[in-house]
Formats: C-alpha cells, sequence, structure tokens
C-alpha cells in the first residue's frame, strides 16, 4: 500500500464559526510523488490526534498565518496577521504525536515555524522591519506574482542528499517571518542569500525535512519533485 500522509489544513475564525480549508496543490504534489493524501480536522482533542497519527505513515505542515508569539514567549512587536491559536495548537499537538510516532515529516513554510517553535525557537515577527538592509524579496504585495529568490543548500546536510548536484536552486517564496533563533537540536539545512534560514533539520531526528519556502508553488519543477519525492521515501523507510 502506498503511505497515507496526513496534511495539516489551515482554519480561519470568523465569529464563533472555524473553517478548515487548503490549497489542493499540496494533496497533487502527495499523490504525484506516490502518498495518498489524508487530512484530520483541527480539533483540540489530544487523544484523537494520537488515534489519527497512527492510521498514518507521514505527514506535511502545511504553510498559513502568523503564530502568535506568545507561543515562543514574546509579545506583539510588529505588523503581524494571526493563525487561530486553535490551529496551532492543533498543529503542535500532531508534531509531537508524528514525532514519537517516529513518523516522516514535511514541514513547509509556516510548518517549519511550528517545528522550531515546538522546540523553543523564536521568529522574527517581520521581516522587513526587523531583517533590515536584506535585498531578498521573501514576499511579493498581494495581488501580484509570488516572489522567487535563490536558496543554497548546506553541504553535509541530510537536503543536500535530496539535492545532490544541485547546490542553488530558485524557490517560491512567500513569507513575512523568518526563524530567528533556533529551536533545540535543530541545525541549518539551507540559507537564503541574505543569510536567512530556508531549511531546517533536527539533529535526533532524520526523518524530518523543514522548509521555508512553498515547494507546492512550483510543483513542475526539478527541486519541488526532489522535495516531495524524496519524503514520501522517507516515508516508506
Ligand atoms: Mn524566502
Amino acid at each position: 500500500m502506498k503511505p497515507r500522509i496526513a496534511i495539516t489544513l489551515e482554519m480561519s475564525a470568523k465569529g464563533e464559526r472555524r473553517l478548515n480549508y487548503l490549497d489542493l496543490a499540496y494533496s497533487q504534489c502527495v499523490s504525484e510523488a506516490g502518498g495518498i493524501p489524508v487530512h484530520f480536522p483541527s480539533l483540540p482533542a489530544k487523544e484523537m490526534i494520537y488515534d489519527a497519527v497512527s492510521m498514518i505513515d507521514a505527514l506535511v505542515l502545511t504553510g498559513g498565518a502568523d503564530i502568535h508569539p506568545s507561543y515562543y514567549g514574546e509579545e506583539i512587536s510588529a505588523a503581524i496577521s494571526l493563525s487561530p491559536d486553535q490551529r496551532t495548537d492543533f498543529d503542535l499537538a500532531i508534531l509531537q504525536a508524528a514525532m514519537s510516532a517516529g513518523k516522516a515529516i514535511l514541514a513547509i513554510c509556516h510548518g517549519m515555524q511550528i517545528v522550531n517553535v515546538a522546540l523553543g525557537g523564536t521568529l522574527y515577527q517581520d521581516i522587513p522591519t526587523q531583517v533590515p538592509g536584506s535585498p531578498i524579496k521573501h514576499r511579493e504585495a498581494e495581488g501580484k506574482a509570488y516572489a522567487r529568490h535563490s536558496v543554497r543548500v548546506e553541504p553535509g546536510s541530510r537536503l543536500a542528499t535530496i539535492f545532490d548536484g544541485m547546490p542553488e536552486f530558485e524557490v517560491t517564496s512567500t513569507h513575512h517571518q523568518a526563524i530567528k533563533g533556533l529551536g533545540k537540536e535543530m541545525h541549518v539545512s539551507a540559507r537564503s542569500p541574505d543569510g536567512l534560514i530556508e531549511g531546517i533539520e533536527l539533529a535526533g531526528y532524520p526523518k524530518i525535512l523543514g522548509v521555508q519556502w512553498h515547494p507546492e508553488k512550483d510543483p513542475a519543477s526539478e527541486a519541488s519533485k526532489r522535495i516531495f519525492k524524496g519524503f514520501v521515501a522517507l516515508a516508506c523507510s
């Protein structure tokens, strides 16, 4: 059987209503790489999350809005657009459950920031004001085509194995936050030319890949195919 891959959902909160939704591009990429995409609702039920994780082989933590800075011990210090805490709680819980079960994990953009926060790291709340002078545009204005910039893979990282012979490539970027302080046991696997962290790995957990860019927004690119294929291979290992 093909590996079953849970893909977290985005959430919007409108008054009392909570809506889960997601760009289908994530499922298309997982499916094309040989996995079966599965979704679980972002319900605040820890036991359900452990049962859910027992049904799957791997987890994709998807993109989304900003994590409330209280999750990394800070106050709001910049213009941010908050993701509902209910989603953050769910994503942190399913990440913890997936890690304790040793599942493969692909953490994309906001998902990589979730991993960092889960392990005690911190974030720049707004790159343009908190990392001034960067010549790289990590997010384009709404309504325009996504920003693109290059990333360089760190030699010796696990990401470097996936990107063998391809140490630098272009990616689609849409984030205004970034990793500031790295979480426990994390190391950098890729950077953009301005030095920002664009990829992370965990010393003691070989089955996790974190990327700050959006491979699912570039499904036909060689870089995106390698990421999803490499992740599905991890899910099968
Ligand atoms: Mn970027």
